[in-house]
């Protein structure tokens, strides 16, 4: 693995960086310095942006509007994005239904679905989990049952409740997996549904979280008629979908550029703030050995995460490789968020964002690193826990 850029990879990384700083949505730069949730046109407003210039999919593949890159400029492209703050896209649409999409959807779903999520004009949400099945998700008992309708036209009648759906408040559609086989073995008699959300007999219920936000939701199913064409790949296939999706979701969790940034942020956070005695706490032995040891892993999940990039020029798939990076990626950010409130000390505690931030009461850094500490315990649990990719890992890639 060369880890040297070529000029032409560093000529592509100015070209990147200028085209972020002239064209980063400023409503969006504000509310990200505010700390206040962003609304729905706020969230897909950069994507729209990226849409036009034809960069919103860098890893679809070119025929559906992949760029093209290679694997080295798709990760320059990860850092610059990082570098700038820029706020992560909506990733339901993006990342997670659309390889589904075009490698087992039809040619009419391809074109019917795949323009509305590159360009940010549809909003899908997840609707995997459910009260009873999170870790054991084949165990999921939202039912579809196939009816011939009065018009002549075969649909799936689908009850159920999902649960932790995020922003389903904003979804205009969700996929959704559903039991089409009830005498099945579990992940025989699953399917893969797109369900439009305006559908009659659709609610979704607000779950507040811990830090007091809006982002994850009940959504329950009663009497949910669905088209038959909205299925993906076979009736009781829906399992290959879902573990395909999976993986895809997992490999972005790790959010490698995303923690370097978040790090140097912290490297200043901690040279700016003075211990009881007035030093700065990067003199602080305690201090600086933990930041030192996140940097040391940090850097070596980089460079596991650049193990993979290179296994993709010869054309692997990631595979179950992903949760390695789903694991120690999480485990990074949550430890960033813990240190981070450690260096604001006591400035930490108000953790309302809206309320503190121009009250003056404490130190700009401060603002939002308790709502980071808090909202970042998801990190580790959604995706598949972190418990659950140890298993993936002892069972598919040590084969114990
Ligand atoms: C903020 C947030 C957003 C989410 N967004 C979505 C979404 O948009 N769509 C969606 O479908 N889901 C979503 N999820 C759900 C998420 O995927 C599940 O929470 C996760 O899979 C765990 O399932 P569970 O909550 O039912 O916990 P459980 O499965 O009940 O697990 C409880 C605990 O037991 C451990 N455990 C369970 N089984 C084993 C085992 N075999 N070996 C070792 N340990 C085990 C788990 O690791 C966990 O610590 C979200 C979750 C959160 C927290």
């Amino acid at each position: 693995m060369n880890l040297d850029f070529t000029p032409q990879e560093n000529a592509f990384r100015e070209e990147v960086r200028a085209f972020i700083a002239a064209n980063y949505p400023a409503e969006v730069r504000k509310a990200q310095d505010e700390h206040r949730e962003m609304t729905r046109e706020e969230l897909l407003s950069w994507q729209k942006v990226l849409a036009k210039k034809g960069w919103a999919a860098p890893s679809w593949p070119i025929e559906h509007g992949g760029t093209g890159w290679t694997p080295t400029q798709r990760y320059i492209w990860s850092e610059e994005l990082a570098r700038a703050d820029a706020q992560p896209l909506v990733p339901f649409g993006l990342v997670m239904l659309a390889p589904v999409l075009y490698t087992f959807g039809t040619e009419e779903q391809k074109k019917r679905f795949l323009p509305g999520i590159y360009n940010g004009e549809v909003w899908w949400c997840q609707g995997y989990s459910e009260p009873g099945a999170g870790s054991d998700l084949a165990n999921l008992k939202t039912r579809a049952e196939r009816i011939t309708a009065d018009d002549g036209k075969d649909y799936y009648i689908v009850n159920g409740q999902k649960t932790w759906t995020t922003l389903a408040q904003y979804a205009d559609w969700g996929f959704f997996l559903v039991r089409t086989d009830p005498n099945a073995k579990p992940q025989a008699g699953i399917s893969f549904l797109l369900i439009d959300m305006k559908t009659p007999g659709i609610t979704v219920r607000r779950i507040t979280t811990v830090e007091g936000g809006h982002e994850v939701n009940d959504v329950f199913l009663d009497n949910v008629r669905v088209p038959v064409e909205n299925r993906v790949h076979h009736e009781n296939k829906g399992w290959t979908c879902a573990k395909a999706l999976l993986t895809h979701e997992r490999t972005s969790i790790a959010e490698v550029a995303l923690s370097k940034r978040k790090l140097e942020k912290l490297r200043a956070i901690a040279g700016s703030e003075r211990n009881d005695t007035g030093s700065s706490l990067l003199a602080d032995a305690f201090f600086l050995r933990k930041l030192t040891e996140l940097e040391i892993d940090l850097t070596a999940l980089e460079f596991t995460e650049l193990r993979t990039l290179a296994d993709e020029l010869s054309g692997k798939d990631p595979g179950p490789e992903s949760s390695i990076l789903k694991i120690k990626g999480t485990e990074i950010q949550q430890r960033l968020h813990e240190l981070a409130l450690e260096a604001v000390g006591h400035y930490g505690t108000p953790f309302v964002p809206d309320q503190v931030r121009n009250s003056g009461l404490i130190p700009g850094c401060a603002v939002g690193r308790a709502w980071d500490y808090f909202n970042g315990r998801k990190l580790s649990i959604f995706g598949g826990s972190n418990e659950i990719q140890r298993n993936i890992i002892a069972k598919v890639v040590l084969g114990l």
